[in-house]
């Protein structure tokens, strides 16, 4: 082994954290490195996440277009959809992001290579047989699908599985309740394919606002997916009729093509010796960090999906620039403030929400300091057509002062809307504040500055 090759900063992972926080620190003059294992810089986002989904996303929102054409006086034949021109470009596309990532890398002078970090100690890692030594290093090694401990699990898919179809299965079981498995199955629908979704508990996407749960299963039930709750599998059988999941219940599923798990992601941090480096992780594996993505050791952060925060490119990204900021760029006690994330489901329609859901905030505040405002309707788009996809905003208020605490709503333009709604949030914005604002007609948005 040769002497160990020295820089300021090291991130173990070429993903959004990784590639965020190296380069911010390159501006400052830090000397960086960025090592990654997959061979392509980007990270799950890129290659295997929000972009190859969002790709997948619009295929199936101009599916649904087709359908509506002609209510617009169109005539348009049969669609045909061809999923493997789809895979060819999207992954074409990707290639070019990758060839991106690499340009902005050389361009702000970090050094990256391909391999798989491992701590010999706390400012020492190991690459092959090459070592690498810093004073700071992020480990920002996002996660990985699971796949549950169950007889015939190996014959499902997970979602990288799922990016590497080269043809769109018909028959196919989606197993989980989060945002992964509520948009491929949405997807699928929409591309033509049978899709069963399987929950475990009595609901999907838990973790947000009542309405918008309810309305998520309405919206997935109107575009023909089979929405299962209470469904726990025991097996995974494969049989002449194709892939059969069992559950605890006894139910036996419909025979599938494919079936996809979607039941949650661990963090990649089993394997990089953290031992050495005398580096704590929780229960689940995550690195614990303090509010400065500070580990337990000095100099070591943890930074995006390996801490188990909020598990969002945006989040990782403003996580590693602000730590970048504060250890290179003089930039005393800044930090990433985890309150009023706003997340969108790239659902059909979109869900958008930030801030508390109306539970969180009868228990912060008490049911009497609680007041909601709801608005459901038919967007304009549908106004013409017989097929109708209802749109539902809620406005969480909390206080004497009415300040808005969430937002949530499901509807056309959701995801496009919810930015600027977010700031407002996070502004401490009142319902007087939203009353304020005039109006622009027509739109869904206006929903949101006219609720009484
Ligand atoms: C299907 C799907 C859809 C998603 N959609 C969205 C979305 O719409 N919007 C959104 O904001 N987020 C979305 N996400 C989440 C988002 O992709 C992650 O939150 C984000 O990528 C986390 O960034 P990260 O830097 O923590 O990790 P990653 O981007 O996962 O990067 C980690 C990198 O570390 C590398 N690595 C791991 N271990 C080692 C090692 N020992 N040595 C070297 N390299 C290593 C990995 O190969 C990987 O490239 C989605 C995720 C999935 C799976």
């Amino acid at each position: 082994m040769t002497d160990a090759t020295a820089y300021d900063l090291i991130a173990i992972g070429g993903g959004s954290g990784g590639l965020a926080a190296t380069q911010r620190a390159a501006e400052y003059g830090a000397r960086c490195l960025v090592i990654e294992r997959d061979g392509r810089l980007g990270g799950t986002c890129v290659n295997v996440g929000c972009v190859p989904k969002k790709v997948m996303w619009h295929a199936a929102e101009i599916a649904q277009v087709l359908g509506a054409a002609g209510a617009y006086g169109f005539t348009v034949g049969e669609p045909v959809h061809d999923w493997a021109t789809l895979v060819e470009r999207r992954e074409n596309y990707i290639s070019r992001l990758n060839g991106i990532y690499d340009r902005n890398l050389n361009n702000k002078s970090v050094d990256w290579l391909t391999g798989t970090a491992q701590f010999v100690d706390a400012h020492t890692l190991q690459v092959g047989d090459e070592l690498y030594t810093a004073p700071h290093i992020i480990i920002a090694t996002g996660g990985e699908p699971v796949v549950p401990a169950i007889a015939g699990a190996e014959a499902g898919i997970t979602s990288d599985g799922f990016f590497a179809l080269t043809e769109r299965p018909q028959r196919v079981a989606v197993v989980g309740s989060g945002y992964i498995a509520v948009e491929l199955a949405g997807v699928l629908a929409a591309l033509g394919s049978d899709v069963d979704l399987y929950a475990r508990y009595d609901s999907i996407l838990r973790s947000l606002d009542p309405m918008l749960q309810e309305a998520a299963i309405a919206a997935l039930v109107e575009h023909d997916v089979t929405v299962n709750l209470h469904s726990i599998p025991t097996e995974l059988r494969t049989s002449g009729e194709g892939l059969q999941l069992s559950f605890e219940s006894g139910v036996t599923g419909a025979p599938a093509d494919a079936v996809i798990w979607a039941v949650g992601r661990r963090p990649l941090t089993y394997g990089l010796n953290l031992d050495a480096a005398g580096v704590e992780t929780g229960a689940r594996g995550h690195i614990v960090v303090d509010k400065f993505q500070q580990s337990n050791v000095a100099g070591v952060y943890a930074i995006g999906d390996a801490t188990g925060q909020v598990e969002l490119t945006p989040v990782a990204i403003a996580a590693g620039r602000r730590l970048s900021d504060r250890v290179f760029g003089g930039m005393d006690g800044r930090y990433l403030d985890y309150n009023n994330i706003p997340t969108v489901i790239f659902s059909h329609p979109t869900i958008g929400t930030v801030g508390m859901t109306e539970p969180q905030a009868v228990e912060q505040f008490g049911a009497d300091a609680v007041k909601t405002y709801q608005s459901g309707f038919n967007s304009l788009y549908y106004g013409v057509q017989e097929h109708k996809v209802r749109s539902t905003m809620k406005l969480v208020c909390a206080g004497a002062e009415e300040r808005v605490v969430g937002v949530h709503m499901i509807g056309p333009g959701s995801d496009e809307i919810l930015q600027g709604f977010a700031v407002a949030v996070k502004m401490g914005a009142t319902k007087a504040d939203l009353d304020n604002t005039v109006a622009i007609h027509p739109t869904s948005a206006e929903e949101l500055v006219t609720m009484r």
